[in-house]
């Protein structure tokens, strides 16, 4: 947070209400947020000693780093869920701060943040995962860049889907603008959060398949442990 931005806003803990040190939660509670390790580090899976898993080691994924900040776990998937459908757009922020401390940049020159269905945008009011791209953006100073990639399709909730039917729910949803991604090659794609990845594969598949982007990072604040 900039000073004087923490000086308007000191920062509280959105959870409490109490003052906080640094960010809109209070150090506790953010010390207690499960993190994952002994990941696979393209696939965020639990592996031995954080090696590249079996199922990336034959049939890698189209993304070619994964980095989450949390498991998606008490009270995190509270604070997500009110982010989404609560209008709660300011926890951008928090979620920003909070996923750039366990974020290695590498060569990421650019984010591009998972788009949802104009409908549902506009019933929202925002689209969750292009704030938090912004406030990304803002904090690592990483341009983030819009409507590289739109959502044709309004899938409904994936939540009780399988990972075999998300896959089929998400075929043909997006479209692609190459054009808004000329000359970059390294880009991560920003979600609040990874149940199966397989919305960030079709995404990094499409993006490869019609662009000249070398690699695509998937990155979100939370994913959810299988
Ligand atoms: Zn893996």
């Amino acid at each position: 947070m900039h000073e004087l931005e923490k000086w308007l806003l000191p920062p509280r803990c959105v959870l409490t209400g109490e003052l906080a040190d640094i960010t809109d939660l209070s150090s506790p509670i953010i010390q207690s947020l499960k993190r994952p390790s002994q990941v696979c580090p393209q696939c965020c899976e639990p592996s031995l000693q954080g090696d590249l898993c079996g199922a990336c080691l034959t049939q890698p994924p189209a993304f070619s780093r994964t980095q989450v900040g949390f498991y998606f776990a008490e009270p995190l998937d509270k604070l997500i869920y009110d982010f989404k459908y609560h209008q709660k757009p300011s926890y951008a922020r928090l979620f920003a701060e909070l996923l750039v401390s366990r974020l290695q940049l590498d060569n990421v020159e650019a984010l591009v943040a998972i788009p949802t269905h104009p409908l549902r945008r506009r019933a929202r009011g925002y689209n969750q995962a292009e704030l938090l791209a912004e406030a990304l953006g803002k904090i690592l100073q990483l341009p983030v860049i819009k409507q590289a990639v739109i959502r044709i399709k309004n899938t409904s909730s994936q939540t009780a889907l399988t990972s075999r039917q998300r896959q089929e729910n998400l075929k043909n949803a997006f479209q692609i603008n190459p054009e808004r991604l000329i000359g970059l090659s390294h880009i991560a794609l920003v979600d609040d959060v990874i149940t199966t990845g397989a919305t960030m594969q079709q995404m990094a598949e499409l993006i490869h398949k019609k662009t000249d982007i070398k690699t695509c990072q998937a990155w979100s604040v939370a994913k959810t442990k299988r």
